[in-house]
This record gives C-alpha cells, structure tokens and sequence, in this order.
C-alpha cells in the first residue's frame, strides 16, 4: 500500500502583497511551502510526497525543499487542473494505491486531518473531501445588491488535503482535461465519483491576503512557548603560528590556537551553548576529539549541526550572547566580522547575535596569555 501526498506550488498567487508566489513567503525562517511539505513527511502513513511547481520556480523549490526527501518534482500547466493531472500522470510509476492532493499554501494542515483523510479511503470512499459548515447566514448577489438568502444548510466550504483512490482520479483527471475545474472533487464530481465529506478544519486556513500572513506568523510564533536556555563554555591553548579561528573567521596573530579541528573556541562554546539548550548532549557527542575526519576541521560545521538538530524540532534560535576572554588578539576590531559570519551560520539577523570582548586584567592563564576562553549563552524557543 502507497499512499502518496501531492502539493500543488505552481501557482503565482501574489494577492499577499509581495511580490513572490505566496507559496514562498518565509514563516519564522522557512516557506510556507516547506512548512507545508514537512506536515506531510513528518505523517507516519504518507510513504512519499510529491510537489507540483511553475518552470520558473526551480531555484526557489530548491532553495525551499534543501536538506527534504521528496519525490522529483513535476512541472505545472497553466491552470491547477492541469497541474495537479500533470502530478498524477508523474505518481503512475510509483503505484499509488491512495494519493492526497494539498494546497502548498495551506502549511497548517494537521495530522490528525491527514489521518482521517486517509481513514475515510481505507474505509472505502473514492474521494474525501475535508470541508467546514458555515456559521454565518448566506446571501447571493446581483449587480452588488443583496438578491436572495441561501441556506447555509446546504452548503460547506471545501478544504484540502482532498484524497482519492489513485486509479479513479487519474482516470477522471484524463477524461476531463482543460475544463477549468477548480478542485479535485470538482474533477472526481464530474466524473461521477461519490465523494465522501469530513470535518475540515477551522486553523486548516488558505494563505492567501497580507491579514492571512500576519495570521500565519502569529501562529507560528505564539506556538513556540516551549523557552529555553543553554550555557557554553570552552577553553584552547596557543600555541605557535601567524593567527587564530576565532567567531568563524580568521585572525592573524602572533600564535595560533592549539586543538584538534581549527580550535575556534568560541564556535565550540556556541555550539555547546545550543546543544545545551536543547538537552543534546555536547560538541564531543557529535564530533568525538577521537574521529580523525575532524582533524583540523572547520567548526562552522558543529554550530551549523547544533542549529540544525533545533530545527529538526521545529524550534528557532531566539538569541545567541557570546563572550570572549584574553588578551590578545583584541576583540573590537574584529566583532562586526564575526557577527556577520556567525547571524549568516545561524541564519539570524545580526541584532540576535551579540559578541563581547574582555580581559582577566592580566591574572590567571587568560592574563599570562597562554589560551583563549569563551562563554556562549542561547535562547532557543521550541514548540510545546
Ligand atoms: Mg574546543
């Protein structure tokens, strides 16, 4: 049994007021399309997904989908109709038995709302369709007057993830092509499929206004209470060279520091600060002194690892604080470029990276100059 989930992208819907297809509107730091994506792949009964995309939208779907197991993706036709047939013809050779079709810009489908999707074809429908009764009374119109009232009875709002048994709905997308249709149960109506109605769901909202994102970003971040904080802290000895990694960037100096990768110690007390924040154990966890492929390696790796096991969690990076302890090399000069480096690892604005410099007044091995310390703290948010 495969049950197989296509999102439909290929729209160029800018009625968000930007100037992008609103499928690739950044929501706390990822798409509404990989937002969208990642709800589907994260459902233990959907074995694959799929996306249908514009020609033009190949660089933002990869930039989008990096990193994401998924189905190669097909290009759209001019209408959705057509777009999500041109999906279906593509699924044929992976043998779907059920396929679920999605607006990408619905990102807040819910598994519970996939799950009763695909219970209702189990059950034996050709077609589920997840769709809301409507609370407010119902008027139709002529030439903008009000003409008549509606009975609201008879009528819901359809919604999506739509599902289907595969055979039938391709077989009905083949059959009525170019007719404009403007769903998939329109299609699977047309063809005279039963269709079999679900409670949709009131947060299941279509992105579609500047109101819509606002909503959205609201959403996202009111839902990642879950606060935390870790604590790093790291220490490396110089030793002899022309200058040290330090905050991710390199700085000359009359010494290098000592250490099994490049020794940057406060990329390692960053990284221990957001491990720590997230119970992930430390930077030896993941990157053991003992692993030669970490000879001399660059340590950008281990903060971007740390901020990916975050991500993985559904969390953000609120703020990173570092402080560094020595001597020399002086910290001033070299602060905006270590910002810089560290908010682009982190994929942070520069207001949410801090870097502090300071001295032991000359006492005790930070004084004597013989190492560098480094203190990092992190907030990170997760969801609860
Ligand atoms: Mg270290």
């Amino acid at each position: 049994m495969t049950n197989i989930a296509l999102i439909v992208a290929a729209g160029k819907g800018t009625r968000t007021g930007l100037d992008i297809p609103k499928q690739y509107i950044e929501i706390a730091g990822k798409t509404i399309l990989r937002w969208t994506i990642e709800a589907f792949l994260q459902h233990p009964d959907i074995d694959a997904v799929q996306v249908v995309i514009a020609e033009d939208g190949r660089a933002q779907y990869a930039a989008a989908t990096e990193g994401l197991s998924l189905l190669a993706p097909v290009i759209g036709g001019a209408e959705r109709q057509e777009s999500v047939w041109r999906g279906l013809e593509a699924l044929l050779a992976h043998v779907p038995q059920y396929v679920v079709i999605h607006d990408a810009a619905r990102p807040f489908v819910s598994g519970d709302l996939i799950s009763r999707t695909l219970q209702a074809l189990e059950a034996g429908a050709e077609a589920a369709l997840p769709a809301l009764s409507i609370a407010d009374s119902l008027k139709s119109l002529e030439d903008g007057r009000i003409a008549g009232s509606l009975d609201r009875n008879r009528i819901v709002a359809a919604q999506t993830p739509q599902g289907f048994a595969f055979a039938p709905i391709l077989a009905a997308h083949r059959a009525f092509a170019g007719e404009g249709l403007g769903d998939d149960t329109a299609v699977a109506e047309r063809a005279g499929i039963e269709i079999v109605r679900i409670e949709g769901e009131t947060g299941n909202i279509k992105i579609t206004t500047p109101d819509d994102i606002a909503t959205a970003r609201q959403r996202i971040a009111g839902a990642l209470t879950d606060v935390r904080t870790g604590f790093g802290f790291d220490v490396h000895a110089f030793t002899a060279g022309d200058g040290v990694w330090l905050g991710g960037i390199h700085i000359p100096h009359n010494a290098a520091l000592k250490g099994h990768s490049d020794a940057d110690v406060a990329l390692h007390a960053l990284t221990d600060a957001l491990l720590g924040a997230i119970g992930a154990g430390d930077i030896g966890t993941y990157f053991p002194p003992s692993d030669t492929r970490w000879k001399g390696a660059p340590s950008d790796q281990f903060l971007t690892h740390a901020a990916g096991l975050i991500a993985s969690r559904g969390g953000v990076i609120a703020h990173v604080d570092l402080t560094l302890i020595c001597e020399a090399p002086r910290i001033g000069p070299h602060r905006a470029a270590m910002r810089e480096r560290i908010a682009g690892l982190l994929g942070l604005p520069e207001d949410r990276v801090s870097i502090k410099g300071t001295t032991t007044e000359k006492l005790g091995f930070t004084g004597r100059q013989e190492g560098i310390a480094a203190q990092a703290v992190a907030t990170v948010r997760l969801p609860e």
